[in-house]
């Protein structure tokens, strides 16, 4: 899991508007289809041009809308305040293009003004203002349109509808101005309880001492492991590391001086199976390497590798020779269980151990 932060909770209602938007469009299309059945609003061209006019053409303007928002969406590189206003633009193309058609209709002349309610979704005052003011201009095409329309424009005082629009609009932005605030803070407050429980589950699965996975997380691991395997086939590794007569190194040079020993083994076991697996702290000095998709050539030399650089390792407070550690490895074996794998590993440690540690055994 990673950390969100205002912009990723952005990136998330795009894709949300994006299909709501599809939604809208795709019903504002059937209830084309439904007018042309039932109530033509201009009956004074042909059933063709209709379609043309009213139902064709305003379908064409969203669906490029709608693919032209995608692609950006999509554009990893695009600033993401970018990003909003090309949504928003999105919004008021799709709605703008039904109240520019249905303008005679006179509600329908406010249906942009959805657009200005949308920006509350990415709390930019900037945005609100800037559709507040698209938002107004399409608002008086659409009334002087109705004006020079000679049979409509008898029955309206355009004027006053004006008048009322402006008002409507310019409301509608003070009021989303002011959820702009409220939504901010709570898309911070959001991302920072979310974060807060990223943290806490990393937490959970980490060894705080030496960075490792821990054995909750391991145990999670082999199974999601053996998943995997049995679905795909791979081969895959468990291999047990455990440090050889690591009380006397407590014993000799202290508690803290064993956690440098501890630390310089895991960091070692880190770097070296990166690229082949995960590395996790099982107990005190035990140490698991779960290898995915690998041959057991390439983790032999990892763990050799490993062992060697351990033994050859140079801690400031010894004048002796350098600590040693025994592995265990085996390959999982189709249809056995966690436990099972587990324990083959840990008894081929126990040979390692008993015929003299300071060496790795397969189990069989
Ligand atoms: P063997 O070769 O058979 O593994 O012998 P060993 O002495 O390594 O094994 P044993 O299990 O007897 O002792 C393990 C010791 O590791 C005992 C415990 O105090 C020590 N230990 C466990 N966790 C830590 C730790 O976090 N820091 C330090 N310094 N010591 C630890
Ligand atoms: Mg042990
Ligand atoms: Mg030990």
């Amino acid at each position: 899991m990673n950390d969100i932060n205002k912009d990723e909770i952005d990136a998330r209602w795009h894709m949300l508007v994006w299909r709501m938007m599809i939604v809208i469009c795709s019903i504002s299309f059937v209830i084309a289809w439904i007018l042309f059945g039932v109530y033509r609003v201009d009956k004074s061209i042909g059933a063709g041009a209709y379609i043309v006019k009213y139902i064709v053409l305003p379908m064409i303007v969203q669906a490029i809308a709608i693919t032209i928002c995608y692609f950006y969406m999509k554009h990893d590189e695009a600033d993401i305040k970018h990003k909003n206003y090309v949504v928003t633009g999105m919004i008021y193309v799709c709605v703008g293009v039904i109240a520019f058609t249905y303008c005679t209709i006179y509600p329908l002349i406010l249906i942009p003004c959805v657009t200005i309610i949308a920006t509350a979704l990415f709390a930019d005052q900037e945005l609100t203002v800037w559709s507040g003011v698209a938002v107004l201009a399409l608002m008086v095409i659409n009334v002087v349109r109705l004006h020079l329309n000679v049979e409509l424009a008898t029955q309206m005082n355009w004027v006053g509808a004006l008048l009322i629009y402006i008002l409507v609009v310019s409301v509608m932005c003070a009021m989303v101005m002011v959820v702009n605030k409220h939504t901010k803070a709570l898309m911070e407050s959001i991302a920072g309880s979310y974060n807060r429980q990223v943290t806490l589950m990393s937490e959970l699965m980490v060894d705080p001492m030496t960075g490792l996975y821990n054995r909750r997380s391991f145990e999670e691991s082999l199974d999601k492991e053996i998943e995997n395997v049995e679905q795909t086939g791979a081969k895959s590794y468990v291999t047990i590391f455990d440090i050889d007569h690591f009380k006397e190194v407590n014993d000799t040079y202290g508690h803290s001086n064993g956690d440098i020993v501890i630390k310089a083994l895991c960091k070692m076991m880190k770097e070296k199976s990166k690229d082949m697996g995960l590395a996790f702290r099982y107990g005190g000095e035990e140490f698991v390497i779960l290898f995915h998709d690998v041959e057991l050539s390439k983790v032999m030399n990892v763990v050799e590798d490993i062992r060697t650089e351990f033994r050859c390792y140079y801690f400031h407070f010894m004048n002796k020779d350098g600590i040693t550690c025994s592995c265990g490895v085996a390959e999982y074996t189709k249809g056995e269980s966690s436990k099972a794998w587990f324990n083959r590993a840990d008894s081929a440690l126990y040979k390692a151990k008993e015929s003299g540690r300071n060496r790795t055994v397969i189990s069989e």
